[in-house]
């Protein structure tokens, strides 16, 4: 876990001359986003490569980050793996390397009954409540977003969206994704989550953030902790995909949501150059337990257009998950999944533990790779 020196809180202070409190307030945060070379430049000296990368890439694909997560870079490069989470690289609009790639893999947009819903499983809606995030990540699987305005749903939106769901008695869970919903003030929050809240057939409310990982400062608000506590349907799932995502800010962040009775899970995706590497991987699944968040699932990188260069071999995700396997408690163990393209769900996969089954025997293979006889 890192403990945040405040160095480059200092630093930025010395430009901003902002205060502790400033910093604290995820608003604050949200509003002096970085976004811009101009913005970049208070902090690091740009090569010509990065600055050619950014002008060419963030045209398309736009560019923002909160100052925190800005702050847990350790080196302004592409080695690092919160630089290369944020910052625009030419790969993004390389045709070649983007070859066989898609805006919408998985049809959310076809599979939409009501702008902004997708409804892909029989039990389970997407609702996508907004197109803002306060960090653009480069992997994101709705980067078709970055192509549009950004902006919240306006209220009649999501009245229509509220209307298909009391319709449809076979819905029990609701996520709420976009862009990033807690990005939103908190009376649209609300109104959002009770009108679900409301609904009777709906038993949980998912909530897909980023926040946790970028702003954790939106965890102090105490009127956001209140919704939490009075709508207890509520699930949060965050996104952490590297142990340097996680600071001494986040474990105080996860105790106030904790603290709410809402649990807190975490997806990773599995990408090249960040978390392919299944010491990084062990780390990460640890220092998540350690503050209380439990490992959900671990995504093979979806084949979105503008992220293709993060995509790993399938049988990487294979070998991490069997090295977690017997090493860190399965607590820390997520579920490796493939989400099948054009809408056709998600598919976990293992590693293959019965080498052999006969009539009145199997024959296993341990975490250590021993071949063990058991009778059935
Ligand atoms: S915060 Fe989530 S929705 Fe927003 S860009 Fe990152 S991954 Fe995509």
């Amino acid at each position: 876990m890192i403990y945040l020196e405040n160095e480059f809180w200092k630093k930025l202070n010395s430009y901003k001359n902002i205060s502790k409190s400033q910093w604290e307030d995820w608003k604050w945060q949200i509003a002096n986003r970085l976004v811009s070379l101009e913005d970049l430049k208070i902090f690091f000296n740009l090569s010509e490569s990065l600055k050619n990368a950014f002008l060419k890439t963030a045209n398309i694909y736009h560019f923002g980050t909160t100052p925190y997560y800005f702050s847990l870079i350790k080196e302004y490069s592409f080695d690092d793996p919160v630089f290369r989470q944020i910052f625009p690289s030419l790969e993004e609009i390389d045709k070649n390397i983007q070859k066989g790639s898609y805006l919408d893999p998985f049809n959310e947009e076809k599979l939409s009954p009501v702008k902004g819903l997708t409804h892909r499983y029989p039990d389970r809606v997407l609702f996508r409540a907004t197109n803002f995030c306060s960090v653009y990540c480069r992997h994101c699987m709705r980067k078709r977003m970055f192509l549009e305005e950004e902006r919240a749903r306006r209220k009649e939106e999501y009245d229509a969206m509220f209307s298909y769901i009391r319709q449809n008695k076979n819905i029990k869970e609701v996520l709420i994704s976009g862009g990033d919903p807690l990005t939103l003030p908190n009376k649209k929050i609300e109104y959002i989550i009770k009108n679900l809240y409301e609904i009777k057939h709906i038993d949980i409310i998912r909530i897909g953030s980023r926040e946790l990982v970028c702003n954790p400062y939106r965890f102090f608000d105490e009127e956001l902790l209140e919704i939490f506590d009075k709508y207890d349907k509520v699930w949060i799932v965050s996104h952490f995909n590297h142990p340097n995502e996680i600071t001494n800010i986040t474990k105080k962040a996860v105790k106030n949501i904790l603290s709410t009775g809402t649990p807190v899970l975490n997806q990773t995706v599995l990408m090249k150059g960040i978390n392919d590497d299944k010491y990084i991987m062990e780390n990460l699944m640890r220092d998540l337990l350690k503050v209380k968040i439990k490992p959900y699932y671990l995504f093979y990188a979806d084949p979105v257009e503008g992220t293709l260069h993060f995509r790993t071999d399938i049988k990487k995700g294979i070998e991490i998950i069997e090295h977690l396997r017997g090493r860190v408690s399965g607590l820390a163990t997520p579920i490796y999944a493939v989400d099948l393209e054009n809408g056709l769900g998600k598919v976990p996969v293992f590693p293959n533990y019965v080498v052999e089954e006969k009539e009145d025997y199997i024959i296993f293979r341990n975490y250590e790779g021993e071949i063990v006889k058991q009778a059935k």
